[in-house]
């Protein structure tokens, strides 16, 4: 029996044990990775702490700087040493296949093991629950298929005729890389949208995210509605034409993809750079989703990336989700959930001044 148990031990996992161990709460973290590194550690290798947006500080833990270090080392050696450090208690591997209501208590199930506990923080990300839309004809394809989460590397490409997928961050650089080993074409459900590189307004892409969450819609990445930019290293790829885009084709064919006015290209290689989904599989027995499919979350008031309470299930936190789905907020959004945490547990202790 606990008082919460987080499930992940990413930066929003991270954050939240810290807190709730500041606040004196008895907890859990569950981590299906064998190492510390939340999804960090299954980035590609050339992709370095200078190629990352920002990774934001952890509580009482500065991130490592922009440097060539491979992000899936710099960030899991600092992630391990984090958990040493402020003796978070993360116990791994541990996949946690279903949390279920028992009365007043939720229960985690992990195979064979179960955990009952008052609260439950879910801090499980994205990155397990990749994306691929579905195409008529995607099935006869004979050449490869791959997800962003299956890149290497760009040799792995080297001569071969790549269609690169998706209108986001990882499609641009990812045809940085590949474009000067290989033969590209880049294709986009809508218009990419092209912003210089001061131009970003973060907060709008949030607040954007947090009126879905709050309608119940799925949550669209905060990343997607900054905008896209070329950085230094994409000017290569840029010039040798990588960044004409053609608008999504109508079918797949075994040797390529068809567009709806017949013309045909021959590919050997798809990469559907097509982004995630909440990986919130496991909390479908506590039924929190709404009739649009997201989970809506209790405001958090003016800063937005503290809403981390599921609607319908205060025992319930949800952090890395929507609008918190980024390293600063995934660290705010710890916070908000160690506070959630100890006042429904103090509810809890005092139901009559609860009800009141
Ligand atoms: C390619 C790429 C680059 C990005 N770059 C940036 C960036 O530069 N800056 C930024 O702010 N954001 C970036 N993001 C967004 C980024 O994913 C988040 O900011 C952050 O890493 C997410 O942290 P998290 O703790 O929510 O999730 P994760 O780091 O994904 O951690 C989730 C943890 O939960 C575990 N888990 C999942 N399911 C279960 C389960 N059922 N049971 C037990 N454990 C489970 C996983 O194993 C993992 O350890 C990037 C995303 C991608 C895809």
């Amino acid at each position: 029996m606990r008082d919460s148990i987080v499930i992940g031990a990413g930066q929003a996992g991270l954050s939240a044990s810290y807190h709730l161990r500041r606040l004196g709460i008895d907890h859990l973290v569950l981590d299906a990775n064998d190492a510390p590194g939340g999804a960090w550690q299954h980035r590609w290798d050339s992709l370095t702490m200078d190629d990352v947006h920002g990774v934001a500080d952890l509580p009482d833990g500065p991130a490592p700087g922009r440097s060539r270090d491979r992000a899936n080392h710099a960030v899991p050696d600092w992630f391990a040493h984090y958990e040493r450090e402020h003796e978070l208690p993360v116990l791994r591997p541990v996949r946690v296949e279903r949390v279920t209501s028992d009365g007043d208590l939720l229960v985690v199930h992990a195979g064979e093991r179960t955990w009952a506990t008052r609260t439950v923080v879910n801090a499980t990300g994205t990155w397990t629950h990749p994306f691929v839309p579905r195409y008529p004809g995607q099935e006869t394809f004979r050449g490869e298929q791959l997800h962003t989460v299956d890149y290497a590397g760009p040799e792995h490409f080297r001569d071969k005729r790549v269609l690169v997928v998706g209108g986001g961050a990882s499609a641009i650089q990812l045809l940085g890389e590949i474009r000067p080993v290989a033969d590209t074409v880049w294709v986009t459900r809508r218009e990419p949208v092209w912003r210089d590189r001061g131009e970003i307004d973060g907060r709008a892409a949030i607040r954007m995210v947090e009126r879905r969450v709050a309608q119940g819609l799925p949550p669209a990445s905060v990343v997607s509605a900054t905008g896209l930019a070329l950085r230094p290293q994409e000017r290569l790829a840029e010039s040798l034409g990588a960044y004409r885009r053609r608008p999504m084709f109508a079918s797949i064919e075994p040797d390529g993809v068809r567009w709806a006015d017949g013309s045909f290209e021959r590919v050997d290689v798809i990469l559907w750079a097509t982004g995630f989904r909440p990986a919130v599989r496991h909390l479908a027995p506590l039924r929190l989703k709404s009739e649009y499919g997201g989970i809506p979350l209790l405001s958090g008031g003016a800063d937005v990336q503290t809403s981390v309470t599921a609607a319908t299930d205060p025992r319930v936190q949800l952090v890395g989700y929507g609008p918190s789905a980024s390293t600063i907020g995934g660290n705010r959004a710890g916070r908000a959930a160690a506070l959630a945490v100890r006042r429904h547990l103090r509810a809890l202790e005092r139901p009559s001044v609860a009800a009141g």
